[in-house]
């Protein structure tokens, strides 16, 4: 599997999946989830909403899997990563969930290729440099079976030159 890092939009990527970091209402919100949610059209909140109905939303390092919409991706797995409070509300290890298990269920769906934002870095307040170290330690550590490819699509220049910095192949 290889693991590379890209900038821009993650609603233009064709990938099998891409990731939203939602928040655990999965109503929708600002952010990336804003971006997917309007590029993606209606169908994502429709399904999101029907899971809702059915289990109550995504726990903090949960992840939940619906159809990509209008997207090129053909799914969007949504993972609600842990606001910031300051480091002792174990939010590493529930930020290292998120991305495990948003790895679990692509798997189980088939996906060989997924892109990742930089989850619970933007309102959630997250400290980068600490964020991409752990997503890039669950993404390496994760034994893989159909997935290929993972990219990290970073939004903005900080985030990019911290995953770039951290050894992660630029495409
Ligand atoms: P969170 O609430 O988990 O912090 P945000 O959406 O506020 O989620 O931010 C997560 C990351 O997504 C931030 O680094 C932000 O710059 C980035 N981001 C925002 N819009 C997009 C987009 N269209 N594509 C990729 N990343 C984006």
């Amino acid at each position: 599997m290889t693991i590379q890092l890209t900038k821009g939009d993650i609603t233009k990527i064709k990938v099998d999946a891409i990731v939203n970091a939602a928040n655990s209402s999965l109503l929708g919100g600002g952010g990336v989830d804003g971006a997917i949610h309007r590029a993606g059209g209606p169908k994502i909140l429709e399904e999101c909403i029907q899971i809702r109905n059915r289990q109550g939303g995504c726990k903090t390092g949960e992840a939940v899997i619906t159809t990509g919409g209008n997207l090129p991706a053909k799914y969007v797995i949504h993972t609600v990563g842990p606001v910031w409070h300051g480091g002792d509300k174990r939010e590493e290890e529930l930020l290292h969930n998120a991305y495990t298990n948003s790895l679990r269920l692509a798997e189980e769906n088939n996906v060989t290729s997924i892109a990742f934002p930089n989850i619970s870095t933007g309102i959630y307040g997250f400290p980068k440099q600490r964020a991409a170290e752990i997503a890039v330690k669950a993404v390496s550590d994760f034994k893989a079976s159909t997935l290929k490819q993972v990219f990290f699509v970073c939004f903005d220049d900080e985030n990019y030159n911290i995953y770039k910095l951290l050894g992660v192949e630029a495409v």
